[in-house]
């Protein structure tokens, strides 16, 4: 059973908090109406283990910016302000065999439907094994991503991860890892808290967002790395019965990283060598070894000591 993890300390309010002491007031539009965006963010030891680096935080904090401008609640941070938060509560919780997945999110705290909002930045970080994901069996689930008119997929909305926790429920009922999210014209768009990647025919393929899922960066990731290894990248409409026949499939996502689909509703995929070439570039990439055009890795900690 998957359990939250309780870390020593919170960022919030400007400063550390203890884990215990760190709440939100029962009558936040934060709590009322589910006024909250955020991002997850992926923290790697590099492969000499001497530097704890973040993964993409510019692209982060950039959508993190969006999210709060569409649901129309002020943003009030600089990235420089968010680097320095993260490295205040990473350096606290980092421990030398694990990497960390850092939740940043922006709290409406005051506020009444949209009037007088001020919000807040809350980091919490939890530690994370050091190995790559195993293949997992997923499901189609008959819980649908909304269109862009009523919650659109395109801000990270907490809202948006109710219709995920329904899906991820009836999956577990079922025997699945992980579901499938289908669009209201039941096309692919994304499983609960990943995008999806397939290989069909030698191409790689992702439903852009205009299908209803997230804008992710991990995505934008594997297109710069497929341009490197001259693999054919395609964002394009995928339907159910496509993806069912699709030869690989992955979830892609901070947190899923690079998952293995080794079934779909309990059909086998056929398997293939693009997958693996892709997960060791990605691998090799985030733990420092290669580079890769347009993404960084900004060094938070080294060695357990915080990098001013
Ligand atoms: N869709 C959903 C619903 C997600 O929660 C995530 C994870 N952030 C993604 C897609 C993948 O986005 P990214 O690659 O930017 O993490």
């Amino acid at each position: 059973m998957a359990q939250l993890q309780k870390p020593a300390y919170v960022f919030m309010d400007g400063r550390l908090v203890a884990w215990d002491d760190a709440k939100v007031h029962v009558g936040s539009e934060a709590l009322l109406r589910g006024v909250s965006v955020f991002e997850g963010i992926k923290g790697y030891w590099q492969h000499d283990e001497r530097e704890f680096s973040l993964l993409a935080l510019k692209q982060h904090y950039e959508r993190l910016k969006r999210s709060a401008r569409l649901i129309q609640v002020p943003f009030e941070w600089s990235y420089e302000q968010l680097q320095a938060a993260a490295t205040q509560l990473i350096s606290k919780l980092v421990a030398p065999d694990k990497d960390m997945w850092m939740r940043a999110t922006v709290v409406a705290v005051e506020g009444h439907w949209g009037e007088n909002t001020k919000t807040d930045l809350i980091l919490t970080a939890y530690t994370q094994p050091k190995q790559r994901p195993e293949p997992i069996d997923v499901g189609i689930s008959t819980w649908q991503r909304p269109g862009d008119a009523s919650q659109p997929a395109r801000i990270k909305s907490v809202t948006n991860y109710q219709v995920s926790r329904m899906a991820r429920i009836e999956g577990r009922r079922q025997g699945f890892s992980d579901m499938i999210l289908l669009n209201p014209w039941g096309r692919v768009a994304e499983a609960t808290g990943a995008c999806l990647l397939m290989v069909r025919d030698g191409r790689v393929v992702t439903p852009p967002p205009w299908e209803c899922c997230l804008e992710s960066i991990t995505a934008d990731i594997i297109e710069a790395l497929c341009k490197e290894l001259s693999l054919p990248f395609e964002r394009r409409p995928v339907d159910r019965t496509e993806l069912l026949v699709a030869n690989e499939a992955c979830l892609l996502g901070t947190l899923a990283e690079l998952v293995p689909i080794r079934s779909i509703e309990g059909a086998p995929l056929a398997g293939g060598d693009v997958l693996p070439r892709l997960a060791d570039g990605f691998w090799g990439f985030v733990r420092g070894q290669r580079k890769l055009p347009g993404f960084e890795l900004t060094p938070i900690v080294a060695s357990g000591v915080a990098r001013t």
